[in-house]
């Protein structure tokens, strides 16, 4: 039996403390809202949810529920072939949170709704339009999911008032059938992120690759440029973990050096902004790395 790879020091994290973290779990609780941040079991939850004296948390809010229809080998949220109707309140329940949160950048994600007929499109651009109501300022990252390839479902989101239309293909094009839920595929999230760029030029398109997973470097760079071919701007690059020991096991822990290469290699071909490195994932420093490369 293959044991697990030891966890090299450069991904031990602390256990997370202080007085944002426990105000922002306990307003989630209470609202009944989901995060990425604990459903991914993400390492940078002290981090992240920290936050200094000054309200700098960022946190991912999962919109349309805790259960997906799909199930992805690398994720630990909850699977369900037919997921209770989302709630009708939860656009402004979100929006209500991130606005007493005082937050200048969120991310907003989802499971995947197959189950429904607009794959949760015109609910997460309802939160969009909640939160920009509100505030108009606070600049508002989606995490979709691919809605089936259905464009329709993108041009809801991307024309919602976001900034920024991020969809990840989480790994190269030669893992997508080791690694996603079979419904998902490379060429079929590389056109979502195609087409919110072409619906809605001024958007900032993001997507994310986790290595670690048996992928070669001249795969990476192949998934690289298949992005840049796509229109997106942004990419992060982060360690893939397993989450529990049913899920996908982690071949390989790249090491910080390496991280550093990709993300020169990301700067030089011209991304806005490349994050690499071991514990970054798609939403780490979201809106530090925004605030300092895009708006700049
Ligand atoms: Fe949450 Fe993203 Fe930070 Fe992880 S990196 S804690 S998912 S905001
Ligand atoms: Fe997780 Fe895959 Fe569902 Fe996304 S689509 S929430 S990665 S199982």
């Amino acid at each position: 039996k293959r044991q697990r790879l030891p966890l090299p020091n450069w991904l031990r994290t602390e256990v997370p403390k202080g007085k944002n973290f426990h105000r922002l779990k306990e307003d989630l609780r209470r609202l009944k809202l989901h995060t990425v941040c604990e459903e991914a079991r993400c390492p940078n939850i002290g981090e992240c949810w920290g936050g200094g004296e000054h309200q700098t948390a960022t946190a991912t809010i999962m919109v349309l529920g805790d259960q997906c229809t799909r199930g992805c080998r690398f994720c630990s949220v909850k699977t369900s072939k037919a997921p209770p109707p989302p709630d009708p309140n939860e656009p402004v329940n979100t929006a209500a949170a991130i606005a007493s949160w005082g937050l200048d950048y969120v991310v907003l994600t989802s499971v995947d709704r197959d189950d429904m007929p607009d794959g949760g499109a015109e609910h997460f651009a309802e939160t969009v339009r909640q939160i920009k109501k509100r505030n108009s300022s606070i600049l508002v990252e989606c995490l979709t999911p691919d809605f089936r390839g259905d464009l329709k479902g993108v041009e809801t989101v991307a024309l919602s008032g976001l900034d920024v239309y991020a969809h990840n293909i989480e790994t190269v094009q030669e893992l997508q059938w080791l690694v996603r839920d079979p419904r998902a595929n490379y060429k079929q999230s590389l056109s979502v992120l195609e087409h919110a760029k072409t619906v809605k030029s001024d958007l900032v398109t993001k997507s994310s690759i986790m290595l670690g997973m048996g992928e070669t470097d001249s795969q990476v760079l192949q998934a690289l440029k298949d992005l840049q071919s796509s229109g997106v701007e942004c990419v992060t690059l982060g360690q893939y973990m397993q989450p529990t020991k049913w899920h996908l096991k982690v071949k390989e822990y790249v090491t910080p050096e390496k991280f550093k290469f990709w993300e020169t290699v990301g700067n030089k071909m011209g991304f806005l902004y490349t994050a690499s490195g071991p514990l970054v994932r798609s939403s780490y420093k979201a809106g530090e790395f925004f605030l300092k490369t895009v708006l700049r």
